[in-house]
């Protein structure tokens, strides 16, 4: 627990622009921070008093002396006490939304910054939480946060998913651990009128991707009856809802086993394994394979990992996106849908859109937009950090 009168102060440089931390926007870079030797030798995730070159309080953040992000802003309030209280707040107006949008209790609980835990992220499945503290002060914190999330859910399982770039960057160790309660196997998680398995400990990241859930349920509103191909499909995303909404048969590939078997036991707990094939391959080297063999869908979802995770992948990225669309776009039957995603944050909706739209015409098809999409609700963006607006999805439907 951080009380006011024991925290240490740090201070904004002169040049620093303080309007934007005012007006919400939740950093501050090392270059704006006087870094004097004592807030240098500052622990990382201590928390302390922002103020600026004028010594009027802005805040109070947690600072990490190694990371580029020294300061994140916890509370406007330079008065707060941050503690198992003060994070049962915060979780509790994370918690009112979810409980306002969904019916059951299966979403992500809390998005990090939009959420006002900076670096935090809380997956939630029924009885379970999966908490990813990505920055040093939910580390240093890590259990008020655990149980102020048990207090204010009732959830019995805890997990600890201490993997991902994010943690490097805040020279934070990779750790992933039961905290509290007992995990019997991968969990149910009913989603878009399907049942996904999600492997909570070993899975990849928190074990599901709650972000899609709107774009999986728009695809599976343009296939039914249909051919589905679900390409980068991890457990099933997109396969699953589109089964369920009645496409005829689904088949998914995607280069993790593990994931592969979590999406056929989806499928079983969803009563379409009987339409529902999986491909462990490359996702290039299937599509080329599947073209090969003449092989046409009504619908193929591309739904690849990060091709450009940052500004210097940027241009390479964009080229891999455009790959993904030509290879898809040559299985999409005559009249046909292509949905293509995208979970990069340096590839802007503009540009993974053209680049899209550069592979599907390389592949000698036309198309016209439907639908684009972003993240569902359960992950909010804070206006100010148009970085937690990563994901993207446009759906296309081809020319004949
Ligand atoms: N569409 C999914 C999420 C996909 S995440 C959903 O809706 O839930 C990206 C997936 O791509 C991961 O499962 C990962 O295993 C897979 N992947 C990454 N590189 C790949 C490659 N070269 N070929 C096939 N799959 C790949």
């Amino acid at each position: 627990m951080s009380q006011p009168s024991d925290r240490p102060i740090v201070r904004l440089r002169p040049k620093a622009e303080a309007r934007a931390l005012r007006h919400g926007f939740p950093w501050v870079y090392a270059d704006e921070l006087v870094t004097d030797r004592r807030t240098k030798a500052l622990a990382p995730g201590t928390v302390a008093r922002l103020e600026d070159a004028e010594r009027r309080p802005l805040g109070t953040v947690a600072v990490n002396p190694a990371s580029k992000i020294i300061a994140r802003m916890l509370d406007r309030d330079a008065e707060a006490g941050i503690g198992v209280d003060w994070l049962k707040v915060k979780i509790d107006r994370a918690l009112s939304l979810r409980a306002r949008l969904y019916e059951t209790p299966f979403y992500r609980l809390v998005h990090a910054e939009a959420d006002g835990l900076p670096g935090v992220v809380i997956d939630r499945f029924g009885p379970a939480a999966v908490i990813q503290p990505n920055a040093a002060w939910a580390e240093l914190q890590f259990d008020a946060l655990a149980a102020a999330l048990v207090e204010v859910t009732g959830v019995e399982t805890v997990i600890k998913n201490g993997t991902g770039r994010a943690r490097a960057l805040e020279g934070l160790a990779e750790e992933t651990r039961l905290v509290q309660g007992a995990l019997d196997g991968p969990v149910p998680v009913p989603m878009n009128g399907a049942t996904y398995m999600a492997d909570l400990m070993g899975g990849q990241k928190t074990g599901l991707f709650y972000d899609q859930r709107p774009n999986q349920a728009f695809a599976a509103r343009l296939a039914p009856a249909g051919r589905v191909l679900d390409v980068f499909s991890h457990v099933g995303g997109f396969a699953l809802a589109a089964l369920a909404g009645g496409a005829a048969h689904a088949l998914a590939v995607d280069s993790s086993a593990p994931a592969l078997e979590l999406a056929q036991a989806g499928a079983a707990a969803s009563g379409v394994a009987g339409r529902f094939d999986t491909r462990k391959a490359d996702a290039f080297a299937a599509m080329e394979t599947l073209a090969a063999e003449g092989a046409l869908f009504d619908l193929v979802v591309c739904d690849p990992p990060a091709f450009a995770p940052n500004k210097a992948a940027l241009e390479a990225g964009l080229r891999a996106y455009e790959r993904v669309a030509r290879l898809a776009a040559h299985l999409v039957a005559p009249g046909g849908y292509l949905v293509v995603c995208s979970c990069s944050h340096a590839a802007d909706l503009t540009r993974f859109r053209a680049a899209s739209a550069r592979g599907i015409g390389r592949a000698g098809r036309r198309g016209q937009i439907l639908f684009t999409g972003f993240a569902g609700p359960d992950h909010p963006v804070l206006p100010q950090l148009a970085e937690s607006g990563y994901l993207k999805a446009v759906a296309f439907r081809l020319s004949p």
